[in-house]
């Protein structure tokens, strides 16, 4: 079956014939592939600074953010039925008994490292035709969200981050009072630095889960990104005509910080805005570049005197699919365009190239196997 392979050794990126997968266990399923997202991490391994192929194999066959149609089941399954849709999950546990987050199925909190990832790290990907996983790492999908559940994946990393920001903030009293019958007003200000994808999937997830919140990006308004986040409500901030202290001016008290940049010198600028009892959440992976000027000073003395947190998140657990899934639907309802456009291009695999190695314009382009 043909595939999109990266060859680190020999620095190449080309399609492939790859090994059919087969069912091995009553438990696993087949599917065929029908849409294979790109994202940074795809751009990173392409050019060979990032993931990892399997023992023994000369290539990783790449992608991880994907859609599939199951196409065969083994006798023991029980989540998914034959033709059900069904987006797969990331990372596989590690092996080792005494890692207690792999052992109970929580492997986005693997504590040896040894973990794999299909299309990254140790495990071939999605960016082929066929897939063979079990069960256990497959969530199906109702078949009305086909035209955007590639973008589950990349949601869940928002979801993850805010099932963790509803678990550290039960440490304060930090509800919104509800007057019944009386639209709610916001209670709490979410900044979101970054209008790629990641970006823009948490800014829907906050505006859903009622922040006020605010987008900042490099480009002027108007342009397509500017005139999307306004789409859902959100506010759109270009850093060329507002400063992060005049945006932190502007909207308050910020509860939330989302970091969805890979840029450190940025986040830690904002950081000194964030507001009391705040949180503060990087989902980015920056370069190594080389080291900058930090006022750790007026930063340690926020996070004490105004009881901030700070936490990196990576990866997601079945819950964050789940609940990926659901606001998908709920986002597809609300937004049906906003959520479309996020999909800016789909291409056959054929036109990898201008994927993984150019600089495809748009927000989240998609290699489409099927129509
Ligand atoms: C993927 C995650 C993965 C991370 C680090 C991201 O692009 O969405 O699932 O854990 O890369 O490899």
């Amino acid at each position: 079956m043909k595939a999109v392979a990266v060859f680190p050794e020999k620095h190449e990126v080309r399609q492939i014939d790859h090994p059919a997968p087969m069912i091995t266990t009553p438990t696993q399923v087949k599917l065929r592939m029908l849409e294979i997202g790109v994202c940074g991490t795809d751009k990173e391994i392409s050019a060979f600074q990032y993931g990892t192929p399997p023992r023994g194999s000369e290539y990783l066959v790449i992608g991880h953010e994907s859609l599939g149609e199951a196409i065969e089941i083994g006798a023991a399954v029980t989540r998914v039925k034959m033709g059900d849709l069904v987006v797969p999950m990331v990372r596989r546990p590690c092996p080792h008994d005494t890692c207690v987050a792999c052992r109970s199925g929580c492997q986005d909190f693997c504590f040896t490292g040894d973990f794999k990832e299909r299309g990254i790290n140790g495990e071939h990907g999605f960016m082929t035709e066929f897939v063979v996983d079990d069960e256990k790492y497959m969530n199906p999908i109702p078949r009305e969200l086909r035209d955007v559940a590639v973008l589950v994946e990349p949601l869940t990393i928002a979801e993850k981050a805010l099932s963790q920001v509803w678990h550290v903030q039960q440490r304060l009293p930090w509800s919104c009072p509800v007057v019944p019958g009386r639209e709610q007003p916001y209670c709490h200000r979410a900044v979101v630095l970054g209008a790629g994808p990641v970006g823009l999937l948490g800014a829907m997830t906050l505006v859903a889960s009622g922040f006020q919140t605010y987008v900042y990006s490099r480009e002027l308004p108007p342009n397509p990104k500017s005139s999307l986040v306004e789409s859902f409500g959100a506010a759109y901030v270009s850093s060329q005509s507002a400063s992060i202290e005049k945006l932190a001016r502007q909207a308050g008290n910020i509860d939330l910080v989302y970091e969805a940049t890979g840029a450190s010198s940025l986040s830690f600028e904002m950081m000194k805005f964030l507001g009391t009892n705040g949180i503060f959440i990087f989902t980015g992976v920056p370069g190594r570049k080389a080291p900058v000027e930090v006022d750790t000073d007026l930063i340690m003395r926020n996070l004490v005197l105004k009881n901030q947190v700070v936490f990196g998140t990576v990866n997601a657990g079945r819950d964050a699919f789940e609940v990926a899934i659901r606001d998908i639907g709920i986002f597809k309802s609300r937004w049906p365009d906003s959520l479309r456009s996020l999909i800016t291009g789909r291409v056959l695999m054929e036109s990898y190239r201008e994927l993984l190695l150019g600089q495809a314009p748009g927000i989240k382009n998609v290699i489409t196997l099927r129509n």
